[in-house]
């Protein structure tokens, strides 16, 4: 958790957090014993900031997104912060692991999109025909094309109960409903036998899960739709803000900066 600023002076936005606030060890003796050397981070910026036009942001929950995988420790994440009367889009970044994180405010919202949607081919056909009896075999060229055929019929992105997510945020898998996979057979009806028919039912159920090879692979991507750097009105405020977001009351402890 941590608060953020920002300074409309010099149009910066820092953070404060609980690890500001803990003590650096250095080997200051001559003994070689480590020292604790206080440090407070947040003082540090609050004193640069001390007399300027300072607000508090708000972090709106849901909002964070990267291109870079969740364990990957350096990369750039944005998400949309609220003085109360205003969203932004904050973007977060650090140079390397041993560097603070760095934020830039940026006028605009984040919008993010689907814009793939893939029957992932070389694994079904590759599974199917481990899988499947041999009079089968032929008949995954068929199958993948009316999966296809299906898989447009879908919408993508929809339904969060039907979705496995992976490490990266803007990728998941997305499992066919009901609905599709009845479709699938339906069609199957007219060109394969029954008996074929049951194989096929039994490779989707099994296949059709967070393991399988059926699930869509589903890309998105997000972009920053810029907006004007004009400061809202508070009648105009709240057609922009979640019902739950509430304005905030600017809440900086003065610092005395001492010599
Ligand atoms: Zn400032």
């Amino acid at each position: 958790m941590f608060n953020l600023y920002h300074c409309k002076s010099c149009n910066e936005v820092f953070a404060s957090t609980p690890f500001d606030k803990y003590p650096e060890y250095q080997d200051l003796s001559e003994e070689g014993v480590l020292m604790e050397k206080p440090l407070d981070d947040s003082d540090i910026l609050m004193v640069k900031h001390k007399g300027h036009d300072l607000e508090e942001l708000k972090p709106i929950p849901g909002t964070t997104i990267s291109e870079r995988d969740y364990c990957e420790p350096v990369k750039e994440v944005y998400f949309e912060a609220t003085n109360g009367r205003k969203r932004f889009v904050i973007k977060k970044w650090r140079k390397n692991v041993n560097e603070p994180m760095e934020y830039k405010l940026i006028h605009g919202s984040l919008k993010i999109i689907v814009y793939s949607c893939e029957v992932r081919e070389g694994e079904i056909k590759k599974e199917w025909l481990r899988v499947m009896p041999e009079p089968l075999m032929e008949k995954a060229v068929i199958f993948l094309t009316i999966l296809k055929e299906t898989a447009t019929e879908m919408k993508a992105g929809k339904g969060t109960r039907m979705i496995f997510e992976t490490l990266n945020p803007l990728m998941y898998y997305q499992r066919f409903n009901q609905q599709c996979i009845k479709t699938v057979l339906k069609k199957l009806k007219d060109v394969v036998t029954p008996l074929e028919l049951k194989e096929i039912r039994t490779f989707i159920r099994e296949q059709n899960q967070a393991d399988g090879v059926i699930p869509l692979m589903i890309r998105k991507k997000f972009f920053i739709e810029k907006a004007e750097e004009k400061e809202v009105q508070p009648e105009e405020s709240a057609a922009c803000m979640p019902s739950r977001i509430k304005p905030i009351p600017v809440r900086i402890r003065p610092v005395e900066y001492q010599i």
